[in-house]
C-alpha cells in the first residue's frame, strides 16, 4: 500500500518547519540558534522536538520501533493530525462507528471534513454489512474505538481484521482503554497493515491525564507524515521527563489497573442490584455503562449531591444510559449510597 498516495497533495508537497538543530549531529557547546534565554532555568531550552528518549523506552515496552511512534498533546492531537493529513477539507470524509468517542467528529468538523456514521450492532460490535453502504470514494479515515467509549466493550478482533483487510484508507484503532481490557493491542500488528494507526494514551491507566501525552503507533511512512505537520515542540520538557519516570515504573500502572478492574467488577454487581438500574453492560474499560430508569433525572440528582457522572442518554443506542468512571472504593461507595437514597 502506498501511504503517500493517501496523503493530501498540499501536505505531500510542502516543506516542513526546520530548526538548525535538525541538521546538527553531535554535541554543541553553545546554542545561539533558537533565541532562547541563556540564563539558568530548568526550562530555558526548547524540548527535543521528536522526544527520542521517551520513544526509545516506549518502543521497548510496546515491541515497536521508535520510528513507529508519534507523541502528541494527548491522543486528541493524534486524532486531529490524522484527519488533517489525510482528508481534503470540503471534499473528504471520515467514518465513525456510533456510539463512539466525540472528538473524531469534532476534529473532522473543525477541519471541514465530512462525518459518515455507521451504527454499531445492539451489542455494540461492528456491523460489517453496514460499512459498504456508508463509505464511498471520499472516505479516507475510519475510526474504531476498542474498548469503545462510551460502551466499554472491546470490538471483535475478527471483525477489526476484516475491516483492515477490506478498507483501502487509514484505519485508526483508538485503544485509550486497552490496559483495562482482556484483549490484545493491535500495536503488534503494524507489520501486517501499513494503513493502521493505533492510538494509546498516558491519560487513563498511567494516571497522567494532566500531563497531556498521547501515542500513535503506525508504519514509519505514516509517522513521518504526522511529524511533518505537527507543531515543532508539541511535547514539553516536563511532560517528557515525567513520562520517562512513569515508564521506569510500569508496576505502578499495573497495580492501578488491577485495582480498577477489581473495583469495576464490584461496582458492576452492586449497581445491578439497585432497583433503578436496568442493565450494566460488560466493560473492558475503567468505566461502566448503566441503563437506568431515568438517566437525566439521576444525573441531575447526583450532580446536586456533588457527584458527576456522564449522561449519555441522548447518544445513539445508549438511551437512558449513564457512563460511570470507576473511582476509589470510597468514591464508589458514596455513589452507591447516593443512588440507594434516590431509589428510596
Ligand atoms: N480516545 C478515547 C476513546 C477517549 O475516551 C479519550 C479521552 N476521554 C481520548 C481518546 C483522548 O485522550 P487524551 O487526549 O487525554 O490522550
Amino acid at each position: 500500500m502506498d501511504i503517500q498516495a493517501l496523503v493530501r497533495k498540499n501536505i505531500l508537497n510542502m516543506k516542513p518547519y526546520s530548526s538548525a538543530r535538525d541538521e546538527f549531529k553531535g554535541t554543541a557547546e553553545i546554542f545561539l540558534d533558537a533565541n532562547e534565554n541563556p540564563y539558568p532555568s530548568p526550562y530555558n531550552r526548547y524540548p527535543d522536538p521528536l522526544q527520542w528518549r521517551v520513544k526509545e523506552k516506549l518502543a521497548a515496552l510496546k515491541g515497536v520501533k521508535p520510528e513507529q511512534i508519534f507523541l502528541g498533546n494527548g491522543s486528541d492531537e493524534g486524532i486531529d493530525l490524522i484527519i488533517r493529513a489525510f482528508c481534503e477539507p470540503n471534499q473528504d470524509s471520515i467514518l465513525i462507528t456510533d456510539p463512539t468517542y466525540g472528538m473524531y467528529s469534532v476534529c473532522a468538523e473543525v477541519n471541514a471534513v465530512n462525518v459518515q456514521q455507521v451504527l454499531l450492532t445492539p451489542d455494540f460490535d461492528l456491523d460489517l454489512d453496514a460499512f459498504p453502504k456508508t463509505f464511498d470514494a471520499t472516505t479516507k479515515v475510519l475510526f474504531l474505538c476498542s474498548p469503545n467509549n462510551p460502551t466499554g466493550n472491546l470490538l471483535s478482533t475478527a471483525k477489526i481484521v476484516e475491516v483492515l483487510k477490506r478498507f483501502y484508507g487509514i484505519v485508526v484503532i483508538d485503544e485509550a482503554y486497552i490496559d483495562f481490557a482482556t484483549g490484545k493491542s493491535f500495536a503488534q500488528e503494524l507489520a501486517h497493515y501499513p494503513n493502521l494507526v493505533v492510538l494509546q494514551t498516558f491519560s487513563k491507566a498511567w494516571g497522567l491525564a494532566g500531563l497531556r501525552l498521547g501515542m500513535c503507533f503506525a508504519s514509519e511512512a505514516i509517522i513521518r507524515v504526522l511529524n511533518k505537520i505537527k507543531y515543532p515542540y508539541n511535547v514539553n520538557i516536563r511532560t517528557q521527563e515525567l513520562a520517562l519516570d512513569a515508564l521506569e515504573n510500569v508496576q505502578q500502572k499495573e497495580a492501578w489497573v488491577k485495582e480498577v478492574v477489581k473495583q469495576r467488577e464490584v461496582m458492576a454487581k452492586a449497581l445491578q442490584q439497585l432497583s433503578l438500574v436496568e442493565h450494566v453492560y460488560p466493560s473492558d474499560a475503567n468505566f461502566l455503562l448503566a441503563k437506568v430508569k431515568d438517566a437525566h433525572g439521576t444525573y441531575e440528582y447526583l450532580m446536586n449531591q456533588g457527584i458527576i457522572v456522564r449522561d449519555r442518554s441522548r447518544v445513539a443506542l445508549c438511551y437512558n444510559c449513564l457512563r460511570i468512571t470507576i473511582g476509589t472504593p470510597e468514591e464508589n461507595q458514596r455513589l452507591l449510597t447516593a443512588l440507594k437514597k434516590y431509589t428510596a
